[in-house]
């Protein structure tokens, strides 16, 4: 079968989501695009220096590759963080990710849990079981990754900092919020960025109009061999999102396309909310300085290291 757009050659992919069948060229190009019209929404064509946020996997070398193709790479640098999770190593599908960084003239830079919060994670878990709390790993992971990809931002001084959530975890986190009636976060969410405080690298999602099988096929057609062992903290995800996952999951195989339809109607209703709200300057943490949600005067991070008896009070 040939493909549907340019008619000539064979088609390889199957977009349920469009009823299309696509060859490899234009499945990449179609990838492309979208990621180039998120791009140009969110601010990253006119952006100086973009800070991306990489991991190694799929979805990292795919925003790394389509952003290569949209702008100068020159403009770009990757970010990778190793948290510190025994039997996980980081390191090596880092090398193999700078090897493909370099081929696309990206720099890579690299910092630590260790190096900036001075401990691991799994010494900040182990710190935190000892005291008998029970705090899931994501909960430690995600909000010091967080913290560490802003600083190097802030450090090289870049426009924008942008991550690898593609469609799924979009429509994931907008549902979830809404669950959770946190409006605040759903608010922040949508394809035109929200500064909240002063002290925030704007961070974009460019990936977030292309499912994660498309993220997958992309690397695989560009070659590209992405770490493929999970973290051995995965089942301690939050459990909301693994079920909203897997519901969407169902949706999306009976009515194709349902995710997407979540994101760009969420979009159309964020746009509209964005421009009738007033930006309010978030409180900062007393002791990090860093920003923190309203209503708070420690920040979550500082609070999980003073829990844990890492620091003082
Ligand atoms: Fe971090 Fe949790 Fe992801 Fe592991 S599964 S890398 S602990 S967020
Ligand atoms: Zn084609
Ligand atoms: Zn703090």
């Amino acid at each position: 079968m040939k493909c549907d757009i340019c008619k000539s050659k064979d088609a390889v992919i199957y977009q349920p989501y469009s009823g299309r069948r696509l060859c490899k060229d234009c499945f990449i190009d179609d990838v492309r695009r979208r990621v180039r019209e998120e791009a140009e929404k969110q601010g990253i064509l006119k952006a100086n220096k973009v800070l991306l946020a990489v991991s190694g996997g799929k979805d990292s070398l795919t925003l790394a590759d389509t952003l290569a193709s949209i702008v100068n790479p020159k403009k770009l640098i990757a970010f990778n963080i190793v948290e510190g999770i025994s039997g996980y190593n980081r390191k090596e599908a880092a090398m193999k990710l700078k090897k493909y960084l370099d081929d696309l003239g990206i720099e890579l830079i690299s910092s630590s849990f260790k190096e900036e919060v001075g401990y691991s994670l799994d010494e900040m878990i182990s710190s935190s079981k000892n005291r008998g709390l029970n705090i899931a790993a994501c909960t430690f992971c995600g909000g010091f990754r967080r913290k560490l990809i802003n600083n190097a931002g802030w450090k090289v001084k870049a426009d924008l900092v942008a991550t690898g959530h593609n469609l799924d975890d979009e429509a994931q986190t907008i549902i979830v919020n809404l669950l959770r009636g946190d409006i605040k976060r759903l608010v922040r969410l949508g394809d035109v960025p929200l500064k909240l405080s002063d002290r925030f690298v704007l961070r974009v999602k460019p990936l977030r109009k292309v499912y994660e099988w498309e993220t997958t096929m992309y690397a695989y057609f560009k070659g590209f061999e992405f770490q493929d062992v999970e973290c051995p903290y995965i089942s301690q995800k939050p459990t909301l999102r693994a079920r909203v996952r897997d519901l969407l999951y169902l949706i999306e195989e009976k009515n194709p396309g349902s995710l997407m339809r979540i994101v760009e109607e969420f979009d159309l209703i964020s746009d509209n909310i964005k421009n009738n709200t007033s930006r309010e300057e978030l409180p900062r943490c007393k002791i990090c300085g860093d920003p923190t949600s309203y209503g708070r005067d420690i920040c979550k991070n500082c609070e999980l290291l003073i829990k844990s008896g890492l620091m003082d009070q």
